[in-house]
Order: C-alpha cells, then sequence, then structure tokens
C-alpha cells in the first residue's frame, strides 16, 4: 500500500500524505504516535482531494487479553475482532458494535455507538499517551458526548479497557448477528465513512433529509445513499469535492428545518 489516502480510508477518497508509518505493535504505536495524525481504519474520515501534508500513522497494533470479565484491547483492534473475542469468552456488552468498521482507538475517540450502546456505557479505562507521557484514564475523566468524548486532540489512544458482563456465547453471538442483520438492511453497503451529520437530541438528521428527497441525489461519483440519507457513498471515482458539495445541499436542509447541523465526519487536510 502507499501513500495515497485514498487506500487508507473506507470513503476511498483523498490525495496522498506526505508520510504513511505503519505501527504493527504497542511499542511501534508509542513510538511513532506524536509525529503525525493517527488513524485506524480510516472509517470516520473525509480527506483532501490534496491530500495531507504530514505524517499520517496506521495504527495496526491489535491485542486481546481477557482478565476475569474485563477485556484489554490494544487501539488497532478492529472492533469486529473485539466483538468475537468478547462473545466467545462468554462475554456481553459489545454486541451493538458488530459491524462498525473502526478500530478500539477510533471508537473511544468517537465514542461510537449503535443500537442505544455506546463506547461509554462499557469503557473501564482507556491508556493514554498524552504529551509524551502514558496515562490511564477511566471513564468519568474521558468526559463522553454524544459521538464526542474529551480527549485532547493529540492524544493517542493506546489501548483500552472495557468492563462486561457474563453470558452465554452462542446468545451474545447471536445477539451480535442481529443487530448486524438491522445494520445491513438499513444500511448501504459501498464505500463511505458511515453517518456523514450527528442526530441531534429526539430527531434523526436521516429521517429529515429523507422527507426532503435527497436520497439518490449524485455529485459527480458521490451520491446520496437510497438506503440511508446520512450516508454518501463513493460509488466509483468520488472526490473529496464531489463529497463536500453534497454535505452543503444536506446542511442547507438541515439548518431550514432549524436543525443544528454538524458534521460525525472528520475532515483531514485542507478543504
Ligand atoms: C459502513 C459504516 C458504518 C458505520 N457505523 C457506525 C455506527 O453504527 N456507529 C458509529 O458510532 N460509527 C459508525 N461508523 C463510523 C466509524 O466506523 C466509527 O466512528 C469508528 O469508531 C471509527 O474508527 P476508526 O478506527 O476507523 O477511526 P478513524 O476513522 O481512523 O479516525 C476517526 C477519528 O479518531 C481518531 N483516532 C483514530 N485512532 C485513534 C487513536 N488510537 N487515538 C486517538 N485518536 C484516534 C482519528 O485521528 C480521527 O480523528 C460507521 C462507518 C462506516 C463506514
Amino acid at each position: 500500500m502507499g501513500n495515497t489516502l485514498s487506500e487508507w480510508t473506507t470513503f476511498g477518497i483523498g490525495g496522498a500524505a506526505k508520510r504513511i508509518e505503519l505501527a504493527s505493535s504497542r511499542e511501534q504505536l508509542i513510538d511513532c504516535a506524536g509525529c503525525g495524525v493517527v488513524l485506524g481504519r480510516g472509517s470516520n474520515i473525509l480527506a483532501s482531494d490534496s491530500g495531507y501534508d504530514g505524517t499520517v500513522v496506521i495504527n495496526r497494533y491489535e491485542q486481546t487479553v481477557r482478565k476475569g470479565t474485563s477485556v484489554y484491547a490494544g487501539s488497532g483492534t478492529r472492533l469486529s475482532r473485539l466483538c468475537g473475542f468478547a462473545a466467545e469468552n462468554g462475554l456481553s456488552g459489545l454486541e451493538w458494535a458488530v459491524g462498525i468498521p473502526g478500530t478500539v482507538g477510533g471508537a473511544v475517540r468517537m465514542n461510537a455507538g449503535a443500537f442505544l450502546g455506546a463506547v461509554s456505557d462499557v469503557l473501564d479505562y482507556a491508556e493514554v499517551l498524552r504529551g509524551g507521557r502514558l496515562v490511564t484514564l477511566d471513564k468519568s475523566e474521558l468526559c463522553f458526548g454524544y459521538r464526542s468524548c474529551g480527549l485532547h486532540d493529540d492524544d493517542v489512544v493506546i489501548g483500552a479497557a472495557f468492563e462486561l458482563t457474563e453470558g452465554d456465547p452462542t446468545v451474545i453471538r447471536k445477539r451480535g448477528e442481529s443487530y448486524n442483520v438491522l445494520r445491513k438492511n438499513s444500511q448501504p453497503s459501498g464505500k463511505s465513512a458511515g453517518s456523514v451529520f450527528k442526530n441531534p437530541p429526539h430527531a434523526s438528521v436521516g429521517k429529515i433529509l429523507d422527507e426532503a428527497g435527497l436520497k439518490g441525489l449524485r455529485r459527480g461519483g458521490a451520491v446520496i445513499s437510497h438506503e440511508h440519507a446520512n450516508i454518501i457513498v463513493n460509488t466509483g471515482g468520488a472526490t473529496a469535492k464531489d463529497v463536500c458539495a453534497l454535505i452543503r445541499i444536506m446542511r442547507g436542509v438541515l439548518i431550514a428545518e432549524g436543525v443544528q447541523a454538524k458534521e460525525e465526519i472528520i475532515y483531514l487536510g485542507e478543504f
């Protein structure tokens, strides 16, 4: 794989980064965390067509360890692997995360969640590299909010521990699978970065945009999903410029509806 950010993001969009560092172990991640922006699977990222004039660290530090009812995971561990490990070990609490294509580090940063579950419900503590020092922050210190947490911009999550409850492995696996079926029935399978905008309290951005007739709207290779109006899909050859053109239209509709339009996706590079 090369330096092009389209190769490191699920949107498949973005020009070249000045430098890519691949961190495959805890030591490598700690060594290079301070040298640039850390990405997991790039599943919440819209990277600029002109790329990123700096270093991007791709986190592949994967590890899962059980201690009683707690599971510690390296921050580059894919959520699918973490969920599988928890289910195999008869530990429940992460089933909502089955099918979210990110890593543990990205999930902590975003307070990822679905089906009324979220990282903040099950996180015990996160190990964070802050100002060159490794610190352990417990849940209350992370000040979680809806798709946000109180980490500083340059904090890097190295690992996280999740406090789970004991259950039957078969039941846990089935619950995770049924959430994943719901997900597959309501979301597109193409290249995307998940939801574009955060939902405001007690409202659904997807429903508002659907009612405004935005599903299927296209700019270049980017289209507002027919399955979910808050998701933009790269149908092939989409640029960040195409995606931004759709985002501007979506924002206009939300503002006209009196909804505070705050992006969930993270921009990387110059826009
Ligand atoms: C098809 C699809 C479905 C999705 N469904 C959901 C869903 O149901 N719920 C949901 O919440 N999200 C969903 N997402 C969005 C995304 O998967 C989550 O936000 C995920 O947690 C991002 O993880 P990541 O590792 O890919 O992070 P990235 O996209 O790589 O990064 C996201 C942000 O986290 C930061 N970051 C990444 N790793 C670290 C680290 N180790 N330390 C500090 N900061 C870090 C990055 O710098 C960036 O700011 C979906 C995305 C897709 C494509």
